[in-house]
């Protein structure tokens, strides 16, 4: 989400003529957009403000912007510790960088602004064109967060559950297509409960989905992240009925003990769990799921761990993240005892090698078969093309005759841990 939101971030700085540029000396404003997901995220920001400070020290000094979720966080802290910074401005108010940016350059007043102000903030985002034009692009539909798991800083840093009009996000999902994207990300903390009522309508995630369906020149389309809790009927239905949706879903799970999830306060236990993978699976026998998992949780024993092994063992998840608990501040479980370092350490080593095995045999699999592939781009300096399976494994592959753009079948002749390699077979080729 911090990608769409510096995009659009870039868009709201074009209207008072703010280019982006890649000579660093060149830059008179930098703006570190955040992320405070895990710890050290804060320092990380110190660091890089302390690179910039270095690189400028005979230079004139740049504006410097902190925005996203360590701004909300940290808020005024940040102006106090680090006079290098000029603005804060938090994830729900950037559509206000604009006018912060005029009033710091005619009063030289430094600002804190993390106010949560979402709608405003759409409102304001509509009225300026997505200038994204990748050919997979990103689209928020939903912000923040009310389910408050234990660990977990979004719904203090995003705020909470908030869905965007059904119009607005589908005309900037035209918007996207037209500037050339062909696979739209539909994106939200918890994407799936997106949930809009409009006059007699309610909307969900399902009804975007059906809806750009029938976008002409869309040709993929994928969600994230979701919850299992709201992984409703008519959502598992869209795998069934919707061509252009991606048998591949991303449905954090956490840990495979019921003791632990209750205790991280999930709202949901594996028997729950599994019974939603057995519905995808039974209505998309492709489909392949990937997952996040922490490591280490407050009162996790080994026996909660190999509970979360057999669960990977049983699923199969490929493509998916790992993490050691980190206390965040202001969360239920940033007072719990912490668990062993060097045991999680271990436990997270064990756990990622196995992923890694799943990830090797899936790729494995794919080795002299022909995959689907969305070509994004041409690689700089090589007669090479870059592109995405269904399920997002990296293709890198040799086409005389591709676009980016286009889905091509490659033929895959080698594979590595996280990367297949193949070779595009031209019509002409074919024929010959
Ligand atoms: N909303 C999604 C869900 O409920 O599954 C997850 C979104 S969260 C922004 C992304 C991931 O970061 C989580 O799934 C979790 O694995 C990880 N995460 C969040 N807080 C964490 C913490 N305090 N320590 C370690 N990992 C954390
Ligand atoms: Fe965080 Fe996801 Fe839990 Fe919300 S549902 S609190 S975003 S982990």
């Amino acid at each position: 989400m911090n990608e769409y939101d510096s995009n659009r971030i870039y868009d709201l700085i074009s209207v008072i003529d703010f280019k982006k540029t890649d000579i660093k000396k060149e830059a008179d404003c930098f703006v570190l957009n955040t992320c405070h997901i895990r710890e050290k995220a804060t320092e990380k920001v110190y660091d890089e403000i302390g690179r910039v400070k270095k690189y400028f020290r005979n230079l004139k000094k740049p504006l410097l912007i902190v925005s996203g979720c360590v701004a909300q966080a940290e808020s005024e802290e940040m102006l106090k510790r680090e006079p290098y910074i000029d603005i804060v401005i938090g994830p729900q108010s950037y559509h206000k960088i604009s006018d912060l940016i005029l009033n710091y350059q005619r009063t030289k007043k430094k600002f804190n602004e993390t106010e949560f102000d979402v709608v405003r903030k759409f409102d304001e985002l509509q009225k300026i064109s997505n200038s994204q034009n990748k050919i997979s692009s990103y689209l928020t539909i939903q912000e923040g967060c009310d389910k408050f798991c234990h660990f977990c800083v979004v719904p203090y840093t995003r705020g909470p559950e908030y869905s965007r009009p059904f119009d607005q996000i589908i005309t900037e999902a035209y918007t996207l297509v037209k500037n050339g994207a062909k696979e739209i990300t539909l994106l939200g903390q918890n994407v799936n409960a997106y949930n809009f009522f409009d006059k007699n309508n309610n909307y969900k995630l399902s009804s975007l989905i059906y809806e750009l369906n029938n976008i002409k020149n869309l040709k993929r389309i994928r969600f994230t992240t979701s919850h299992p809790k709201d992984m409703t009927n008519d959502l598992i239905n869209c795998f069934k009925d919707c061509k252009k949706l991606m048998p591949f879903l991303h449905l954090p799970v956490q840990s495979g003990s019921d003791k632990i999830l209750k205790l991280m306060n999930r709202k949901h236990d594996l028997n729950y769990y599994l019974s939603i993978i057995k519905k995808l699976e039974k209505i998309n026998k492709d489909i392949k799921f990937s997952s996040d998992f922490i490591v280490g949780y407050p009162g996790e024993t080994e026996s909660d761990f190999e509970d979360t092994i057999t669960l990977i063992k049983k699923i199969g998840f490929v493509n998916s993240y790992s993490f050691i608990f980190s206390p965040r501040p202001g969360t239920p479980a940033t007072n719990k005892k912490l668990n062993d370092l060097t045991e999680s350490k271990k436990r997270l080593q064990k756990l990622q090698s196995i992923l890694e095995s799943f990830q090797l045999e899936k790729n494995k699999k794919y080795r002299g078969k022909y995959c689907e592939v969305l070509v994004e781009n041409k690689l700089d300096m090589q007669e090479k093309y870059f592109g995405r399976t269904k399920c997002m494994s990296p293709v890198i592959f040799e086409s005389d005759s591709c676009k980016p753009g286009e889905l091509v079948n490659v033929k895959i002749a080698s594979i590595n841990q996280n990367n297949l390699f193949g070779i595009h077979q031209s019509n002409k080729e074919k024929a010959a």
